[in-house]
């Protein structure tokens, strides 16, 4: 070790090394001994520091104090949103709308809000974090182009959107979003939570956003709108025979279903009889039990659907074109996207001669419905232990079962109504879009691979989902798109290998999706996409064979049939035939061969 300290010590002179000294000589010692504990203090922190040993104290992590977006603000403030399709989020801006707030949905995220999301967030993100995040930075930017300044926006404009607690890096989104807000200069932008578990209800008093019963009414129907006129667009669109024809009816259903968002009134109690209730105690339970009986009963949106269904049944269509079933499954945000966010994946499969079967965002909705069921279920009786309740003590243990039995209830109504709700936009849609799928059903076929308790992300839904559609006959060919960076994601890839070796005939592509290498995933797609062309080739082959007709006869007499050219036209799914042309060449052979026995019979 170095004398440097000895040698900077100040000089005591002769005098200071006299008698005189004894006392000041023990001060002495004393102040070197602090000085070499200092200096050993000091190298022992400078080598902790090079090793990354360094002690620092823990920080716990505060959710910053916003200021609070108020009822006051309500009419100078505009509520972004995004992360769905269009067609979700133009149905969800007309039901805000409909309760008097200014709103906006922010575009499709594209590479350069993945680019921003990377620049301006953490490192080590997944994917749709990046996206998401950089998109919201980015739109702010543009309205900075358009001359606002930081402070307008950050006053003129809040951006809601959904969080959780995890397990996933999806309960960090909103720490992102703070970070990437202050990091590009808009910092103090409010960021207002829907919390996925949270139901009901998670407004505060005086808030800005409501989220009451009207509000979560209006977003869920529109969620349950969105996807039933987007699962009947996509099974049209391949067969149209006037290229462009469905997207333009497509948007003329979009402007006239946002219409009826935006003008349906929410309920509330009229009449004399109404107008005396509610000047008593019961005036809150009635409104309630009246909105939720005109969300039961209510044909609001059945007859807009029925209207949309006509139009869309006025598209002219060849179903007799041989066409792979390719079934998109994998993460929420990434299957449900429809940009650069999942390599425009949708576009190009379509593009590439298939029809896409996407997922509705219904069954997240049942997916969270049954992982609340099944974790109070596991929970039952925690509280009797904990409480250290003796066996004999039964009016406290019926109490606790019955509190679970009630709470199970409650959620399994809930369900039940939310399933009803969603079929009966279905059945308006002649019942053209698909029916939700069983969770039950998918549980039990995805626990064995993937523990359904696994929480985060899709939990066991990727690997049921792939397991139900292929063996159900609903598609050809499994796409499960998995984010970058996705925990649940690369935990499922495991387990998908475990599916795959099991269930042999199944095509399944798991693909990552990024902000970069869509050549690589197309090509990927591509492959795998040559395969189910294939198989369905093969199985047009074996359908003609065993009908016994050919498909130019087919074809001819759909010609002479017009009603088999519309898009509402029922043909019917046959056991062990997946394929939109193979089934509806099975039906119109049945057809073609009846007219031919009845003409035979006439004459
Ligand atoms: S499920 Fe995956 S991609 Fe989605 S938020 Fe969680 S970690 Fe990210």
């Amino acid at each position: 070790m170095s004398t440097a300290p000895f040698n900077n010590l100040p000089d005591q002179g002769p005098a200071g090394r006299s008698a005189a000294g004894t006392a000041a000589g023990l001060v002495q010692i004393g102040s070197v001994e602090d000085l070499v504990r200092q200096r050993l203090e000091a190298e022992r922190r400078r080598l902790e520091r090079e090793a990354g040993l360094e002690r620092r104290a823990a920080r716990q992590f505060h959710r910053p104090i916003e200021r609070p977006f108020t009822k006051a603000e309500r009419d100078k403030v505009t509520i972004l949103f995004g992360g769905l399709t269009w067609k979700h989020e133009k149905l969800v801006q007309g039901a805000l709308e409909r309760l008097g707030y200014h709103c906006a949905s922010v575009p499709v995220p594209n590479k350069r809000a993945f680019q921003l999301g990377k620049e301006y967030g953490n490192n080590g993100q997944c994917n749709p974090t990046y996206f998401t995040v950089g998109n919201l930075v980015q739109h702010l930017q543009s309205l900075e182009e358009t001359g606002l300044t930081k402070q307008e926006i950050i006053d003129r404009y809040v951006f809601f959107t959904a969080g959780a607690c995890g397990p996933c890096r999806f309960g960090m989104y909103e720490a992102e979003y703070r970070l990437a807000l202050r990091n590009s200069g808009f910092d103090g932008f409010r960021v207002l939570l829907f919390q996925q578990s949270g139901g009901l209800n998670q407004a505060e008093a005086e808030a800005g956003l409501e989220m009451n019963l009207d509000f979560f009414l209006g977003i869920l129907n529109s969620l349950n709108i969105g996807d039933v006129v987007n699962d009947v667009a996509y099974q049209i669109r391949p067969y149209e025979v006037n290229p462009g024809e469905t997207d333009r009816v497509l948007d003329e259903c979009m402007d006239l279903l946002y219409g009826v968002m935006k003008r349906k009134r929410p309920y509330t109690l009229e009449g004399r009889f109404w107008e005396w209730l509610k000047k008593t105690s019961l005036s809150s339970t009635a409104t309630t039990v009246g909105k939720f009986l005109d969300q039961l009963y209510g044909d609001d949106f059945t007859v807009v659907l029925h209207e949309v269904r006509d139009r869309f049944n006025a598209i002219a269509i060849d179903r007799t074109r041989v066409k792979p079933i390719v079934k998109i499954t994998g993460e929420f945000w990434a299957q449900t996207t429809e940009g650069d966010g999942n390599f425009n994946m949708f576009k190009f499969l379509e593009r590439e001669g298939a029809q896409v079967l996407v997922e509705p965002v219904g069954t997240w909705i049942t997916y969270m419905i049954h992982q609340a069921k099944q974790k109070i279920r596991d929970q039952r009786g925690i509280d009797l232990v904990g409480q250290n309740i003796s066996w004999w003590n039964l009016s406290k243990i019926f109490s606790s079962h019955l509190n679970t039995q009630q709470k199970i209830a409650k959620l399994t109504f809930a369900e039940n109504v939310f399933r009803r709700e969603y079929h009966r936009l279905v059945e308006a849609l002649a019942d053209v879009p698909h029916h939700l799928t069983d969770q039950y059903e998918l549980q039990r076929i995805g626990h064995p691979f993937y523990n359904s308790r696994a929480g985060g992300g899709e939990g066991h839904l990727e690997v049921a989902k792939n397991i139900y559609y292929s063996n159900k006959d609903l598609c050809h060919m499994v796409l499960s798109l998995k984010p970058f960076g996705c925990m649940p994601s690369t935990q499922s890839d495991g387990a998908q290998s475990a599916v795959v070796s099991q269930y042999k005939d199944m095509i399944f592509l798991p693909v990552e999706t990024s902000g970069e290498g869509d050549v690589n995933a197309h090509s990927r797609v591509q492959m795998a996409l040559g395969e189910a062309k294939v198989r369905a080739k093969n199985e047009m082959k074996a359908v003609l064979e065993k009908a016994g007709v050919t498909l130019e006869e087919v074809q001819e007499f759909v010609s002479e049939h017009p009603e088999m050219q519309q898009p509402m036209y029922k043909y019917g799914h046959h056991k062990g035939v997946i394929g939109t042309a193979a089934n509806f060449v099975l039906h119109a052979a049945e057809r073609l061969k009846a007219e031919r026995r009845e003409l035979v019979a006439v004459n």
